[in-house]
């Protein structure tokens, strides 16, 4: 198992780095850690490309006219199954508040888009980020996220238009201190600055996250139970339409409580952006 590189690969905040690294000095960086540590697949582990061409085409990328604009879903039309029924299925259970279409949590995203289908190679390559610590996916995620958003607005605009054009800032869903701590670097941090490299959309950092339960290690109740009020806001957020960025979207429990934080701190709209939905 591969650990952490020595070298960094884009230093702190760097975000032309990560996609340029074509300084001489830079070159030869990369070229020494190549020698060192060849590049592998994220998805297979061949040796080459971070992700590779036979990888990349076996990513299930989610076509934005037939997604659900609340939760992602792949398919899930004006409003998946999952939406429809978040309501009957939660009055069941003691965090009906969460998902019930009264409380505020559930109107708190405005449209929600997923990139990709939560399906080999995805979790692979989200393993292989966040956990294995390899860094430059980031901008490689950041990337299909944002073709996946600028795809979106021009091909279906009535369901996803202004997504990018109409925000006035990128923001994303931290990691808590203890994962922090765990892996070296917040990973979601990381593919919003690329993202917004990308876009020219500034990033707030907004959020901050209270707690140190690993989501993974919860059941869907306790995840939706935790991720509740879960969030604060530590950035000025008043009035803007903000672009809300996550890795994966598994109930929507964790968008929904970042959104709710960002709205109750005045943000005027908060649309979601995710590289996979776990489906
Ligand atoms: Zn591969
Ligand atoms: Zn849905």
């Amino acid at each position: 198992m591969k650990r952490e590189r020595s070298i960094p690969i884009a230093s702190e905040g760097d975000a032309a780095a990560v996609f340029g690294g074509d300084s001489l000095m830079g070159r030869l960086r990369d070229a020494a850690l190549e020698v060192l540590s060849p590049t592998r697949c994220a998805g297979c582990e061949r040796p080459g490309a971070l992700i590779c061409e036979a990888c990349l085409s076996r990513i299930e990328v989610i076509d934005p006219a037939h997604a659900c604009t609340r939760c992602g879903a792949p398919f899930g039309d004006m409003l998946c199954t999952e939406c429809g029924v978040a309501s009957e299925e939660a009055s069941e259970g003691e965090s009906a508040a969460a998902a019930a279409p009264e409380a505020p949590e559930a109107r708190a995203v405005d449209r929600c888009l997923a990139a990709t289908v939560f399906a080999d190679p995805v979790p692979r390559i989200i393993r292989t980020y966040k956990d294995a610590g390899e860094r430059r996916l980031g901008a490689l995620i950041a990337e299909l996220m944002f073709d996946a958003a600028e795809h979106a607005e021009q091909v279906v605009p009535e369901r996803y238009g202004g997504l990018l054009r109409d925000a006035d800032a990128v923001a994303f869903v931290p990691v808590t201190a203890a994962a922090f701590a765990r892996r070296g670097f917040d990973h979601m941090e990381l593919i919003a600055r690329s993202f917004s490299g990308l876009s020219g959309l500034p990033l707030v950092d907004a959020l901050a996250k209270h707690g140190s339960a690993d989501q993974r290690a919860l059941g869907r109740a306790g995840r939706m139970e935790r991720s509740r009020d879960a969030y604060e806001v530590v950035a000025p957020v008043g009035g803007l339409r903000l672009l809300l960025l996550d890795d994966v979207i598994t109930t929507g429990a964790t968008m929904r409580a970042a959104a709710t934080a960002l709205r109750a701190a005045g943000a005027a709209h908060v649309d979601a952006l995710a590289f996979a939905r776990v489906w």
